[in-house]
């Protein structure tokens, strides 16, 4: 909605300014293949519904009362299925609540905070949001992090691993070299998309007192329709996150939320099946699109980041949307040419070759 400087006389003067994230489109359109916002494409864990039904049939009358407001159960179970203790465990409502509390608590710095031109778009978001300064260092020519850039004065660090859009990963050598070369600075590791085959910084905590680990039930557990989020780091920073969750929303966890994560955590054998699954369709999808043509960077998420020669990739997204077929594009430098396609199962991503190869294509 378009409004005029009148109609936006009762907004603080900073709300004004601001420019808010924007999600990937959720359309109402029936038989669209939506392959544009991540989601995983088979059903969270079964004990994950069994579980919102329990609290439902049992004890709808706890709905009445307010939850937990640290949600140790959940805490407990992300504690157990990382190997960690859950003194070292910031559960939020979707990890972008957690990432907005880690912008608040750590990085309004004299110094700016680092992360590369190419990646999560809601961090200049919350940047805007906290006034927090911000040094943006480019990404190779390859679309890879240079870990030497990370050694300069800076108020904190924020790199997504996996990097999105682009799906690459960095291994765990170059981030312990970016820990150790800023000994002084909050280091976080984003890791929404870990699970799918990049190696996770949580085994590093123990041994690094300015490192916060970022992760989602959101894209590996099915769950992003429940919205939790959770942070892993030593209790000194957990310390300063509930500092800052407690001075916005004491319950960001409903009682429902807390039950179905606390199941899907619970149930290991199925997260570690499904994610499988998504790898495997992940190289097929690849082979099949580099028959194609297409330039496919290399991923470790659950998405793929492609361009091809001599096709306009917002005229080849507009085409895809003809077909019924949703990716992301996003009009920005340096990745204006490429795509980002959400992986499938394998019929959904033999639909887009298909489309590809006998409809567009031709
Ligand atoms: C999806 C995503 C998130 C947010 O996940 P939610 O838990 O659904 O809020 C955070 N960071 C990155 C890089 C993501 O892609």
């Amino acid at each position: 909605m378009e409004l005029t400087t009148e109609q936006m006389r009762f907004w603080s003067p900073e709300v004004r300014k601001l420019e808010p994230y924007i999600p990937g489109e959720q359309p109402k359109l029936q038989n669209l293949l939506k392959l544009n916002t991540n989601e995983n494409p088979y059903p969270p864990s079964p004990y994950v519904v069994d579980a919102i039904q329990a609290v439902l049939a049992n004890q709808a009358d706890v709905l009445r009362l307010y939850p937990d407001p640290d949600a140790t159960a959940l805490k407990e179970a992300i504690a157990q299925q990382q190997c960690i203790t859950a003194s070292q465990v910031f559960v939020g409502n979707g990890s972008d609540e957690v990432l907005a509390h880690i912008f608040k608590a750590f990085f309004i710095q004299e110094h700016p905070i680092l992360y590369p031109d190419i990646t999560y778009s809601f961090y200049p978001v919350y940047s805007q949001f906290f006034g927090v300064k911000t040094k943006i260092l480019p990404l190779n020519a390859d679309f890879e992090i240079d870990i030497a850039d990370y050694r300069q004065p800076n108020g904190g660090i924020i790199i997504t691993n996996p990097n999105a859009p682009t799906s690459i990963a960095l291994d765990l050598l170059s981030i312990e070299e970016i820990l150790q070369n800023n000994p002084d600075s909050v280091v976080v590791i984003d890791e929404a998309y870990v699970d799918f085959g990049a190696e996770s910084a949580v085994s590093l905590v123990s041994k690094y007192e300015n490192l916060v680990v970022c992760q989602t039930t959101s894209k590996s557990r099915s769950l992003a329709g429940l919205r939790v989020g959770f942070a892993i780091a030593q209790p000194h920073l957990i310390a300063a996150l509930e500092t800052v969750k407690n001075s916005f929303n004491s319950y960001p966890m409903d009682r429902l939320a807390i039950a179905a994560a606390v199941a899907s955590f619970q149930d290991q054998d199925y997260f570690q099946a499904m994610c499988q699954k998504v790898i495997d369709s992940r190289e097929q999808l690849v082979n099949g699109l580099e028959a194609l043509d297409f330039k496919v960077l290399p991923s470790k998420a659950n998405f793929i980041f492609v361009s091809l020669a001599h096709k306009n990739a917002a005229d080849l997204a507009a085409e895809l949307r003809q077909h019924g077929i949703i990716v992301r594009y996003f009009n920005k430098p340096r990745i204006n040419q490429y795509l980002r396609i959400t992986v499938g199962t394998d019929e959904q991503n033999q639909r887009l070759i298909d489309t590809l190869r006998n409809q567009i294509l031709v």
